[in-house]
C-alpha cells in the first residue's frame, strides 16, 4: 500500500465523540491530531475532511419534520464547527493547517480555493475541507471524494470504527467476512457499507482507491500508510 504522497483523509463527525454520545471531546481530537501528525511526519501530505454527525445530521432533522435542505445546512455548519475543532488541535501540535469552507465565513476561515489549498500542500500545510460539498442533499463522504478528485489525492482514506469492509454487518453478524480488495462495482450492486454511492461513484470514475480503516485503535493510520495495518481497499477490480 505505500506509495501514496498525497492522501485526503475522511474522519466521521462521530469519531472525535471518544466515549460520548455527542459533540466533540477534545481529548479524542488531540488524539486523532497526534495521529494526523504521525502521517504527515512520515512524509505524507494530508487533505483532510470531516463529518458533522456527533452534531447534527440533515437526515435526522429532516426525519423530525425539518425542512431537508434547511437542515442540511444546519449539518454543513457542524462540519465547520468540528474543522475548527481539529485546527485547533493540529496547531496546538505545532502542525501548520488552513480550513477552507464550501460555504464562505471569512471570519473564521478561508473559502475553498483550489489553487490555494495546493499552495498550502506545498508549504508542508495541513488543508480541512469543510462544509462537505457546500450543497444539501449530499455528505461529506460525498465532499471527500470530490476534494481527493481536484487535489489529486492518490486515495481517500476512510477512517471509521470498523477495520474495513464486510459482507455484512460485522456488529450484527459476526461470520461476516472482511475484503481485502474489493470492486467499486461490487460495493455498488451489493451496496455494501463504505460511503454513499455518489462518493464510490465519484471516486471510481477517477480512480481513486479507497482504504477503509478503523480509526479507534491508535496508531492505526500510520500503519495503514505504511501497508501494515489491517484495511479493505476498494479499487477496480482488474486491478486487484
Ligand atoms: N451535508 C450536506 N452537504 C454536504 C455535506 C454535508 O448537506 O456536502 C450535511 C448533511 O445534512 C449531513 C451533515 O451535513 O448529514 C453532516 O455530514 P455527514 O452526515 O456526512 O457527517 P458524518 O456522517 O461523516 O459524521
Amino acid at each position: 500500500m505505500r506509495g501514496f504522497n498525497r492522501i485526503l483523509l475522511k474522519l466521521s463527525g462521530e469519531s472525535l465523540m471518544g466515549d460520548g454520545q455527542f459533540g466533540i471531546d477534545p481529548e479524542t481530537v488531540s488524539r486523532l491530531a497526534e495521529e494526523v501528525k504521525a502521517a504527515k511526519d512520515d512524509g505524507n501530505e494530508i487533505c483532510l475532511v470531516i463529518g458533522g454527525g456527533n452534531i447534527f445530521r440533515g437526515m435526522a432533522g429532516a426525519a423530525k419534520g425539518m425542512d431537508r435542505a434547511q437542515a442540511d445546512y444546519m449539518g454543513m455548519l457542524a462540519t465547520v464547527m468540528n474543522a475548527l475543532a481539529m485546527q485547533n488541535a493540529l496547531e496546538q501540535l505545532g502542525v501548520g493547517t488552513r480550513v477552507q469552507s464550501a460555504i464562505e465565513m471569512d471570519q473564521v476561515c478561508e473559502p475553498v480555493i483550489r489553487r490555494r489549498a495546493l499552495r498550502h500542500l506545498e508549504k508542508g500545510r495541513i488543508v480541512i475541507f469543510a462544509a462537505g460539498v457546500g450543497s444539501p442533499y449530499f455528505t461529506t463522504d460525498s465532499g471527500a471524494a470530490l476534494r481527493a478528485a481536484e487535489m489529486q489525492c492518490d486515495a481517500l482514506f476512510k477512517g471509521t470504527s470498523v477495520d474495513g469492509v464486510y459482507d455484512d454487518d460485522p456488529k450484527k453478524n459476526p461470520k461476516a467476512v472482511r475484503f481485502d480488495t474489493v470492486g467499486y462495482d461490487q460495493v455498488l450492486s451489493d451496496n455494501l457499507k463504505v460511503m454513499d454511492a455518489s462518493a464510490v461513484a465519484l471516486c471510481r470514475d477517477n480512480d481513486i482507491p479507497i482504504v477503509v480503516f478503523s480509526i479507534r485503535e491508535r496508531g492505526n493510520l500510520a500503519k495503514v500508510l505504511a501497508g501494515e495495518g489491517i484495511a479493505t481497499i476498494v479499487r477496480h477490480k482488474e486491478t486487484n
